[in-house]
């Protein structure tokens, strides 16, 4: 299964990937975990990404295809994967479906993980304090979330016109939500009424 995870920074696409992940027995990919990463391990990457992961805004798009495309193709990944904060922008989004195209792969499905925004705040203000995510702090957040509205929140569409996005309730405790996402796995690709817009 190859699944990609929609939703705004705080929605616990995070922890449901990885869940949905180990339930399936393919890797999640996290792209935010792989710039940390890189970050914390002083790689060219992480330098290049830390000033704009503070900022809140998106790393460049051509840097993050590439950095998903070899992801991909490693081992571990040839039966399936969990996509987690990949694709953020359109372009993104063409890319990778123009990756898998070109390898006979198509995505299985798209969840989208809803969550109102003041729980969204409310849970990353949280995460702040426990994790000490430099980009948890409130300025921080809610420059993510105005990203996030702009260049993100398209792609719900994007992925509707092509029958593959379900819409997960991600309000509730971890297994409630883990619960649905099966539940809506099972339902894609989702089916468009008569004269329904995307
Ligand atoms: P996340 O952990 O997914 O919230 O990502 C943390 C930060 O990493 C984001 O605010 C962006 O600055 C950067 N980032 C992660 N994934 C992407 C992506 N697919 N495209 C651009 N920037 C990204």
């Amino acid at each position: 299964m190859r699944v990609v995870f929609l939703g705004p920074p705080g929605s616990g696409k995070g922890t449901q990937a990885k869940l949905l992940a180990s339930r399936l027995g393919v890797p999640a990919i996290s792209t935010g975990e792989i710039l940390r990463a890189a970050v914390l391990e002083r790689k060219p990457l992480g330098l290049q990404a830390k000033a704009i992961m503070d900022t809140g805004e998106l790393v460049s798009d051509d840097l993050m295809v590439a950095l998903i495309q070899e992801r991909t193709q490693d081992a571990d990944a040839r039966g399936g994967f969990i996509l987690d904060g990949f694709p953020r922008t359109i372009a993104q989004a063409s890319a990778l479906e123009a990756m898998l195209t070109a390898t006979g792969q198509s995505l299985s499905g798209v969840l989208n993980l809803s969550v109102p925004e003041p729980l969204l705040v409310d849970r990353m203000a949280g995460r702040a304090a426990a994790e000490s995510r430099s980009d948890d702090v409130p300025s921080t957040v809610r420059e993510r979330l105005r990203v996030y509205r702009e260049k993100t929140a398209p792609l719900v569409d994007y992925y509707r016109q092509r029958d593959l996005l379900a819409d997960v309730d991600g309000v509730g405790s971890i297994s409630e939500v883990s619960d649905r996402i099966d539940r809506a796995l099972r339902s894609v690709p989702m089916r468009r009424t008569a004269g329904s817009r995307a």
